[in-house]
This record gives structure tokens, C-alpha cells and sequence, in this order.
């Protein structure tokens, strides 16, 4: 028997439970409880699994952004697959899911503290500090308001602007920058080449004008001509870090490896495994398949929800010093 202090952990204001079978137990039970979750009720029974009784985690099938954008569009405008409903979202936003389809995204008071307790972190880790000014430019997939409130947990200063809509608007936010000389630039990688591109037209160097570097949140897989310009404009001088995010899911928001070229997802609310897409059974450590994750502690529900990411999981330590799970993505 586990005592209270083996179970649970803390982070931020709430207590986490750790992700085992009693976790599991408790979100299989609510599945079946829960009126709003018809569609994972309907996708478990035509499996033969039953509410009563947990299955083993093989017997759980993987469930894929396009079911859930099918759900939507069969039962509009919410859908039935999800545990956080209007009247309990504290924020709506549009995104873009893994599987590039626009969603709109419910977050709960709770969903939102987690994601910006682990988004701040994930911005200290990858070198921002207090009083660094930091431009972000059209972030959807971490949402503008979450950055402002992460960076603001860090105090640091936080400058959002809205994307370039062409290179004329690209060459006054250079101009600006010149100017107020920010520390970082946090963007996706798209902007990031517009701005590139004119810096480089104009004869300006962006080590020149972002002294701490650029971070990207990149929201699908990165191609391998993406992992390649991104590791060349490090060795140019500029420091880029990368940020993988799902933004369905609250709580994942990865960092680049330092030291192995794969990304690390705090464990706190995520269980992440690699799966055979066919069967859904688990794959070991270092084979590869489709990464999937599970929340614990999170009003959103997430049970083998594919990321959109093939690859294979790494739990042994890194070399880097982060201790928690590495996935390197098969590009
Ligand atoms: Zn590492």
C-alpha cells in the first residue's frame, strides 16, 4: 500500500496524481460516468471493453485527432468527446490540431494554470529570465494570452505582436526591435523565415538584433529541411531552441535536447508511450512507433491520444541533466 506522500506530488497549487493504474482507474470510471463523453463510451463498447473493469493499457485503442474533428462534425458544434464543456471552459481559442484541421479548444481554470505553470518553466529553461524582454509573434498554438501570463510568471517583459501580413510589416517590426533591442524572439517557424528573409535582404543580422537568440514553437513534426535550417542558423551564431507542442493537449509543451536532438516532455500530468498504431499495444523503449498520451489530473481528457509524432521514447537518464522522458522523433 502506498502512503499519501508516494502518490501524489505537487506542482504549483495542486496535487497530481502520479500516472499508474489507480490514476487510470479513476479516469475510466469518469469516462463512463460522464454524460458529455459519449464518443469515448461508443469508440471503448465497440471494443468489447466495459465500464466496470479496466482493461490492461494494450487492449486501450489509440485515439486520433481526425476522430475527434469527425465527432465534432457529427454532433456540432462541441462534439461528445469532450470533459471540459462550455460551461466549464474559462477560455476558448481556435487552433490547429495534429492533424492540421482548425479545432476550437476548451480550457478550464485548472487546464489553464497547469498549461502555464509548465510553459513557464519551459521559457526559463530554454533561457529566459526575469526582466528579459521577450517579442512573441503569433503563437496560436500556445495561445498569446497563455505567453503573457508564463512570461509574466518569470518577470519577464512580455511584447506580443501579430504576424507580418508581408515583408513591408516584417521590415517595421525589424526596425522597432533595432531600436528597443529585446532579448529573445518566441515565434513559430514560419514567421521566423519571413523575418529571416528580410533580415538577410537588409543586411542585418538577427544575433545582432536578439542578444539571448530565437525560440520556435513548432506545432506538427518538424521536416527534416526544418531540423536542418534550424541547425544551421545555430551554427551562424544565432541560438535557436525548439518548443514541440500538441496544442490540444494543456500540458504538452516539450524543449529541444541539448544534448541528443530529441525533446523532453515534463511528466508531470502526461504519461507518454510509443505505440503500435495498428494494435495500440505499447512498444518498448528504442522501437520505434506512434507517440501517444494519457493526462492525469487535467479536467481535458486524454487516454492514447496519438501527438501526430512517430518515434521512439528514451527513459534512461540524459546526458543534458533533465530528468524527464525523451522522445526523438523519425523525421
Ligand atoms: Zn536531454
Amino acid at each position: 500500500m502506498l502512503t499519501t506522500s508516494e502518490k501524489y506530488f505537487n506542482l504549483g497549487q495542486f496535487v497530481v496524481p502520479k500516472y499508474n493504474q489507480e490514476a487510470l482507474a479513476r479516469e475510466w470510471r469518469f469516462i463512463w460516468r460522464e454524460p458529455a463523453l459519449a464518443f469515448y463510451r461508443s469508440k471503448y463498447s465497440s471494443k468489447g471493453l466495459i465500464p466496470g473493469h479496466l482493461p490492461a493499457q494494450d487492449q486501450i485503442p489509440i485515439t486520433y485527432a481526425r476522430e475527434l474533428r469527425q465527432d465534432e462534425a457529427d454532433h456540432p458544434p462541441y462534439g461528445t468527446h469532450r470533459a471540459v464543456i462550455p460551461e466549464t471552459a474559462r477560455e476558448l481559442s481556435v487552433s490547429q490540431d495534429v492533424s492540421g484541421q482548425r479545432f476550437l479548444r476548451l480550457r478550464s481554470e485548472r487546464d489553464m494554470q497547469v498549461h502555464d505553470d509548465i510553459l513557464a518553466g519551459t521559457l526559463k529553461t530554454v533561457g529566459i529570465q526575469g526582466h528579459d524582454l521577450v517579442v512573441h509573434v503569433s503563437l496560436q498554438s500556445l495561445g498569446e494570452p497563455a505567453i503573457c501570463r508564463a512570461l509574466h510568471q518569470i518577470n519577464a517583459t512580455s511584447f506580443p505582436l501579430s504576424a507580418p501580413v508581408d515583408d513591408h510589416a516584417a521590415e517595421g517590426h525589424l526596425a522597432l526591435w533595432r531600436r528597443l533591442r529585446p532579448r529573445v524572439l518566441f515565434t513559430s517557424l514560419d514567421v521566423l523565415i519571413r523575418y529571416l528573409r528580410v533580415a538577410s535582404n537588409q543586411g542585418i543580422r538577427m544575433r545582432d538584433v536578439f542578444s539571448g537568440g530565437c525560440v520556435v514553437a513548432v506545432d506538427s513534426p518538424l521536416s527534416p529541411e526544418d531540423s536542418l535550417f534550424i541547425r544551421q542558423l545555430s551554427d551562424g551564431g544565432t541560438p535557436v531552441r525548439v518548443v514541440d507542442v500538441v496544442p490540444e493537449v494543456p500540458a504538452f509543451i516539450a524543449v529541444d535536447c541539448s544534448a541528443t536532438g530529441g525533446f523532453h516532455l515534463p511528466s508531470h500530468h502526461l504519461h507518454l508511450q510509443v505505440c503500435d498504431p495498428l494494435t495500440g499495444r505499447e512498444l518498448p523503449c528504442g522501437e520505434p512507433g506512434h507517440i501517444t498520451v494519457s493526462s492525469v489530473g487535467l479536467d481535458t481528457l486524454w487516454i492514447k491520444y496519438d501527438s501526430g509524432r512517430e518515434g521512439v521514447v528514451d527513459r534512461s537518464l540524459c546526458e543534458c541533466g533533465h530528468s524527464s522522458v525523451r522522445y526523438t522523433p523519425i523525421r
